[in-house]
Order: C-alpha cells, then sequence, then structure tokens
C-alpha cells in the first residue's frame, strides 16, 4: 500500500473559475525549508513507500527555483553537505504527480518534470465555450496552448472534467469532446465547501450526479478501448473486489495527508488552510501516534465509526465506506455525516450491480473470457467485467 502526501505550495490560484472553492487570493508561498523539514519527517516515519503529489491552489505558483530544488530533495531523502543520497532511514519513494492548470508551465519546468516522470492532471471542463463558461474566458486556450507543449515534451497528461449543475445538461457534448480527442479524464462533481458559499450554487444534487454517472457508463461502455474515463474502472475494480479503490470509497483516514505552505499537516489537501484541522507540523516532526492524538485525526476516526452504524443496512458500504468524510462535514455545518453525494453512489452502484448480475447470467463463462475478446453481443459494447478487468 503506497502512503500519500499532498504538497500544497501555495492556495493562490491565477484563475478565477466560478464554482472553485480551493483558492485564496495573495496567499503565501511554500519556503524550500518546508520541502526539506518534510524530507526530514519522512525519514522513519512510515514503512510503506511514498506518493508525492503537489496540489494547489496552483503549485506552479511557486516556481521553477522551487521545483529544481524541491523535487531533487523529496527523491533522494537525504542531503548533508549540499550532497543528497538515500540514507538507511529513508522512506520508499512511489513517485511524483501534479494538478495544475498549466498556464504557468514553460519548457524549463516540462523538461524538469519529464526527468522526475511526473503525472500530471489538469481540469478542463469540456469543449471551449463550455469551459470557458465555467472556468472563465481565456482558460480553455490557455490551458490546451501549454498542454501541448508540454506533451511534446513526453509528459503524461490526464484532465479533470468537473461537472457543474450547469454543464450535466450538455454531458453528451464534453463526452464526446474527450472521446473524439482520445483524452483521458476523471470525473469531479461541483459541491458546496467549507470556505466559499458561492461554490453551493453550481454544486450537483445527488440525484443529479447519479443520473449523470449511470448517462455516461452507457456511453462509456461502447467506447472502453478509445479513452479511459478512469473513475468507471475504479468502480466496477471496487464492486468485485468489495472494497474501494478511490479516496472517497475507502476509510481515508491517515493514507492521505497534505503539507501547507507553512508546514502544517492536514488530513486531506481539501481542509489546507482551515486552522481547526491542522494536525501537527512538519517542523516537529510528529509521529503517527502524535498525529493519531490530534483533534482533527479523532473527529475523522469518529467518521468510520459513524458509518460502521449509520450505513450498516447498506448493500454498498464495503466498497463505499459513507463516501467522502469532507463532502459529509461540509454539508452538515461542521458535525460529522456521511456524504451527502449518498444518493448518487447508491445510483451508481446499483446500476453497476443490476448490469454485472445481467451479463453473470448471460453467459457463466463470462468470468473467463480475456477481456479484449469479450464484446457484449447484445449491443456490442463491453461488459463490466470488461471494465473490471481493464488495467
Ligand atoms: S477527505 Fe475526501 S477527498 Fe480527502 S482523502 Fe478523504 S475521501 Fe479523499
Ligand atoms: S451508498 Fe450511502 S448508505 Fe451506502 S455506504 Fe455509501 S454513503 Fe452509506
Amino acid at each position: 500500500m503506497t502512503f500519500h502526501i499532498m504538497i500544497i505550495p501555495t492556495l493562490s490560484c491565477p484563475s478565477n473559475c466560478s464554482y472553485c472553492w480551493g483558492s485564496v487570493k495573495n496567499a503565501e508561498v511554500m519556503d524550500i525549508e518546508i520541502v526539506e523539514a518534510i524530507s526530514q519527517w519522512l525519514n522513519g516515519f512510515r514503512d510503506e513507500p511514498v506518493h508525492f503529489t503537489f496540489h494547489g491552489g496552483e503549485p506552479l505558483l511557486a516556481g521553477y527555483d522551487f521545483f529544481s530544488k524541491a523535487l531533487p530533495i523529496l527523491k533522494s531523502h537525504d542531503c548533508d553537505d549540499g550532497e543528497c543520497f538515500q540514507s538507511d532511514k529513508g522512506y520508499v519513494d512511489a513517485g511524483f504527480s501534479l494538478q495544475s492548470n498549466l498556464w504557468l508551465l514553460d519548457e524549463k519546468l516540462a523538461d524538469l518534470f519529464s526527468q522526475y516522470d511526473i503525472a500530471i492532471s489538469t481540469s478542463i471542463d469540456g469543449p471551449k465555450q463550455i469551459n470557458d463558461y465555467q472556468r472563465g474566458v481565456g482558460y480553455f486556450d490557455k490551458t490546451m496552448k501549454n498542454y501541448k507543449m508540454a506533451v511534446e515534451h513526453g509528459l503524461k497528461i490526464s484532465f479533470i472534467c468537473t461537472f457543474t449543475s450547469y454543464s450535466k445538461d450538455f454531458y453528451e457534448e464534453i463526452y464526446n469532446f474527450f472521446l473524439e480527442n482520445e483524452y483521458n479524464i476523471k470525473l469531479h462533481a461541483a459541491l458546496p465547501s467549507l470556505r466559499d458559499s458561492n461554490a453551493d450554487e453550481w454544486a450537483l444534487r445527488g440525484e443529479e450526479h447519479g443520473q449523470l454517472l449511470i448517462n455516461l457508463l452507457d456511453k462509456y461502455l461502447k467506447d472502453l478501448d478509445k479513452f479511459e474515463i478512469k473513475d468507471f474502472d475504479h468502480l466496477a475494480k471496487s464492486y468485485f473486489r468489495r472494497r474501494g479503490t478511490l479516496c472517497t470509497f475507502a476509510d481515508c483516514m491517515g493514507d492521505t495527508l497534505a503539507v501547507g505552505h507553512d508546514g502544517n499537516i492536514y488530513p486531506c489537501y481539501r481542509f489546507v488552510g482551515m486552522d481547526e484541522y491542522v494536525m501537527g507540523n512538519v517542523k516537529d516532526k510528529p509521529s503517527m501516534n502524535e498525529l493519531k492524538s490530534s483533534e482533527p485525526w479523532k473527529k475523522l476516526m469518529e467518521f468510520k465509526d459513524f458509518v460502521d452504524e449509520d450505513c450498516k443496512d447498506c448493500s454498498y458500504i464495503k466498497f463505499c465506506r459513507g463516501g467522502c468524510p469532507y463532502n459529509g462535514i461540509v454539508a452538515n455545518d461542521g458535525e460529522i455525516a456521511v456524504d451527502p453525494q449518498c444518493t448518487a453512489y447508491k445510483m451508481i452502484f446499483k446500476d453497476i450491480s443490476k448490469k454485472a448480475n445481467k451479463e453473470f447470467k448471460n453467459s457463466a463463462t463470462l468470468m473467463f473470457k480475456k477481456s479484449s475478446n469479450s464484446k457484449n453481443e447484445e449491443d456490442n459494447g463491453f461488459t463490466i467485467m470488461d471494465l473490471m478487468m481493464k488495467r
């Protein structure tokens, strides 16, 4: 199992997307000493390999100088007299990823990221007109221009497509945009925030979200060999393995931690900047046990117990686990509750379950078919089992 550290160099962002709750104007930027402190804190912290994700706000605001120093420090784990090396007490790094709108990406940064094999996710919400309506005029062109440059530098880039109460009505147009361009995507639903009530009018309600997922899955089952919608790959795997493979559908607490610009440690990037969710600071090198004694840890662990009780009669509890605790807390004025997207999760898990049962009935041997050959004869599409088997 990989342990996940999200590094948030700043909460600022040069973009001004209408539904975004994650950015803060003129926020401070992480100093390289904090990266050194992260690396030192992680030495001996846990046995599992560590995957680092740079997130924001917009992480590229930290600049080339920051990344050219931060990456060797995090990769090498120990430095002495300016020389970096992997020490015995160090941790095993499981790689890097970055989430960025790419506006500030230049050739130098692209070369650096390529050298460290950084997987990048960037946000585009569909064709230019729809994207710019919700993300601001000019966003699409700025991101796509640097996307092309990044690909020329050998970087692997996938897209995050956020559906809002507005864009849900254009789901076919949006789906076709990603399909025709063969862009791999992850889906996001615009949701309310603890920090910004502006996000509410764009938020998708549970039923809308659930129906959107069902509609998109129906389309995707005809195009599995053309591009990826990663969420469905995970949902199918979760359903068959009876355990969530995305943080939203697993007991996330403890396997992901986020570090803000000042070294404060939070349960996840979504809580960064909220004083009441600070669990410690990397400069103090807190142990796992010390983090476990913090109030935010205790509060999020209560979520696990709450789900065990509140969702005990739900057929999907093993691979839903109450959804995202942040979503639940936001919806319940800071108090523990299950994710209000419960309705959406039930709808899509029910749909997957119905489809999978039909497949089992149609062919007792389907389980043993090779995924590349297992086209569904009824509608010339693929099956849930194909989705589950997808690498
Ligand atoms: S709080 Fe939500 S977004 Fe954060 S790690 Fe947990 S499930 Fe994922
Ligand atoms: S679908 Fe709803 S009731 Fe079932 S486990 Fe998830 S949050 Fe709980």
